[in-house]
């Protein structure tokens, strides 16, 4: 069998957008944890959201490898409710309750199998899987670089990031779609306070 990599399944996801008129997502993540928060994006000042489609959220799923085992609109209800409690913690740490909220929902269940260690998900509500595997993945990025997901440093941007540079000081969802607009705008509001002098 073939394997299919990350880009053929971006790859499905574009087809999918396209045949129904969408744009394309500007950033796509690297982790199902960061990708979930970017399945809504602002586009010529429309918002978009892939998880309002069960198609789209099908094959979004599907990139990630996770199946749809339950009625899809309970899956991405509870996918919509992941990302809402990722996105609070991001912008405040302190706001925890909601992932724990959610990750008490399942058990971690390790093993060793043919392939080697194994890590199951016990989570008796099939709807709550994918959203519980996003999750998971999150802790795992915190536990190994925490506060290296981000969101983007533009206020008007929903988009987040893994910052995985050398300095750890990654801003910008993209340069060009945020941070040279964020740094003309700043650079046009010193030059105004300036009384246009430079
Ligand atoms: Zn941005």
């Amino acid at each position: 069998m073939v394997q299919r990599t990350r880009a053929d399944a971006e790859g499905d996801l574009t087809a999918e957008l396209h045949a129904r008129g969408l744009p394309q997502r500007p950033l796509v993540g690297e982790s199902p944890a960061v990708d979930l928060l970017n399945t809504r994006w602002i586009g010529g000042g429309e918002r978009y959201d892939l998880l309002e489609d069960e198609g789209l959220t099908a094959v979004w799923l599907g990139g990630w490898g996770l199946p749809v085992e339950a009625p899809p609109s309970e899956v991405q209800r509870h996918l919509r409710d992941a990302r809402d409690a990722l996105a609070a913690v991001i912008a405040d740490p302190a706001a925890r309750d909601g992932v724990n909220a959610l990750l008490a929902h399942g058990r971690i269940r390790l093993s060793l199998d043919d392939g080697g260690p194994a890590e199951h998900h016990d989570v008796a509500d099939p709807a709550r899987r994918p959203a519980f595997a996003c999750l998971r993945e999150y802790l795992r990025l915190a536990a190994s670089s925490p506060a290296r997901v981000r969101k983007c440093g533009n206020p008007d941007c929903v988009l987040h990031f893994h910052d995985t540079s050398r300095t750890g000081e990654r801003r910008w969802c993209s340069m060009a779609a945020c941070g040279n607009r964020f740094k003309a705008r700043r650079h046009r509001s010193r030059t105004a306070s300036a009384g246009g002098a430079d």
